[in-house]
């Protein structure tokens, strides 16, 4: 009992000094200000030097520290070193920059802190309301259901995981425990990897996974797609999805939707949309037409952290039969009951909807974020991206060093530094060494792939931030580093 008494003289965390806490907030709101709006004067990216490497060895604290000390440590140590997607030349894999507001949403919706999955409280229609706005935006039917989750990969296997319960509930009610018959998901090989994962972690397994291959433009061949179902139906085997990618993350390529929607009413298969990167580019009226088709799947998968540029995590699944996405996931517990009124009342909880329980007040922040830009202003980032993505094909056409590696259909354009000279094993040895000096040197952060065996520098413009003379710097900085490292006995 003793110890206790002394416990309750223990204050709890909220600030000792109220108004050095004021100060320190708006310290770091101007700090934040100035450090966001000088970015593009700095470097697109610093190594980490080996003494800050040390500090975050550093063991459990277990006194406590000063908390303006704690802010200059994360000023010190942390923000110097951050990854470059706030920066214009920002150029490597698919990475969202980021937006102010987007920043003060985050910090308002911590302040307000709400579990977002179940009861009667403001963010639950905000969570409502910004999933009637993904599907406002993708022109998906308004009847659907849809979740926010952390991003493309859990939005996949949430609608995997729908669709696999749609064609049997063999799985859900015994697991692996009983031998069915096997199930089987069709995508192309240049399908993101979490449809693997996501495949091997509902219980499909990744030798049930067929990787169509792909045509001269990496889209999936709906001749060989057809092939290798007919032959797993004549084996016996239980085809139940087709995923088609909007947008390839290695070339931003487009799967035939319409052949494969065909491929999937004819045969009953659920059509599952990868649109993680790319779904958005249905807001551009030169790509829209490609996408129409987006709007008749089973389900579409997209993140708001890439082309929306909601601070990270954020994506969405979209399923067109709610019933179904519903009863995936729906099992109520005594301790989660809804009533009709009081705090544990209101909306449908979110988690009848996916795997998650605790879900944080995500929503806000594409809510204040839509709403301050809009989604016409949206669309046209988007179109601009897209016209910048042909403006550098346009350039490495042009140029004689430089050499198109792949078609630009969306904002990737995979390319590299040629010389006739130079076997094939040297060429990719300097693409890949361009690339870390372009990096080392903060000139740009492209990142690297590796298409039919050539080392490419690939360049994903999914930045508000960039423009044209970036592109140039960018352009410079590779023909300039090509032809330094040749010089120097490469
Ligand atoms: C980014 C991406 C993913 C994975 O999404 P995360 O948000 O990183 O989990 C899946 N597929 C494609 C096509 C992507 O571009």
């Amino acid at each position: 009992m003793k110890s206790n008494n002394n416990l309750e003289d223990i204050n709890g965390l909220d600030p000792e000094n109220w108004e050095e806490m004021r100060e320190l907030g708006h310290q770091m709101i101007d700090d934040m200000i100035s450090f966001l709006k000088n970015i593009h004067l700095e470097p697109s990216w610093k190594e980490i030097p080996k003494d800050t490497k040390a500090y975050f060895k550093e063991d459990l604290p277990v006194e406590p520290q000063n908390s303006k000390k704690v802010y200059q440590d994360f000023k010190r140590y942390i923000l110097p070193y951050h990854k470059g997607n706030i920066h214009p030349r920002f150029f490597a894999w698919v990475q969202g920059s980021g937006t102010l507001m987007g920043a003060y949403s985050e910090m308002l919706a911590a302040v307000m802190n709400p579990n977002v999955t179940i009861g009667e409280h403001a963010a639950m229609y905000v969570d409502e309301q910004v999933v009637k706005w993904c599907k406002q935006m993708l022109n998906y039917p308004n009847s659907s259901s849809g979740i926010l989750l952390s991003g493309g990969s859990m939005a996949n296997i949430t609608g995997l995981t729908v669709a696999r319960n749609a064609h049997s509930n063999l799985i859900r009610e015994h697991g692996i425990q009983k031998n069915s018959k096997k199930l089987v998901v069709y995508c192309s090989e240049e399908t993101h990897s979490c449809i693997t994962k996501a495949a091997e972690i509902i219980g499909i397994g990744n030798k049930f996974v067929r990787k169509i291959k792909t045509n001269s433009e990496y889209e999936m061949d709906c001749d060989k797609l057809l092939e290798q179902l007919l032959l797993d139906i004549k084996e016996g085997l239980q085809p139940f999805c087709i995923v088609a990618t909007t947008g390839t993350v290695n070339t931003g390529a487009i799967d035939p939707l319409e052949d494969i929607y065909n491929i999937c009413k004819k045969y009953n298969l659920w059509l599952h949309i990868d649109g993680a990167y790319g779904a958005l580019a249905k807001l551009d009226p030169n790509i829209a037409p490609k996408l129409k088709y987006i709007e008749l799947a089973d389900s579409v998968a997209f993140d708001l952290h890439k082309w929306l540029h909601v601070p990270y995590e954020l994506g969405c699944l979209l399923v067109k039969d709610a019933d179904t996405h519903r009863s995936t996931f729906a099992i109520t517990p005594n301790y989660l009951l809804q009533t009709g009124r009081g705090l544990a009342g209101g909306l449908d909880a979110i988690n009848n909807y996916g795997f998650e329980l605790s879900r944080s007040f995500k929503a806000l922040k594409v809510w204040m974020s839509l709403k301050e830009t809009g989604i016409k202003k949206h669309a046209q980032l988007i179109s601009k991206n897209n016209e910048q993505a042909k403006y550098l094909e346009s350039k490495i056409l042009k140029s004689n060093e430089l050499e198109i590696l792949a078609p630009v259909t969306m904002s990737i354009v995979c390319f590299r530094y040629f010389n006739k000279k130079l076997s094939m094993e040297k060429i990719n040895k300097l693409n890949e060494e361009i690339i870390i000096q372009l990096q080392e040197k903060g000139i740009a952060s492209p990142s690297s792939t590796i298409l039919n065996d050539k080392y490419c520098i690939r360049v994903c413009i999914v930045n508000h931030k960039t423009k044209k003379e970036d592109l140039d710097f960018l352009i410079s900085g590779v023909i300039q580093l090509g032809s330094e490292i040749l010089k120097n006995n490469f």
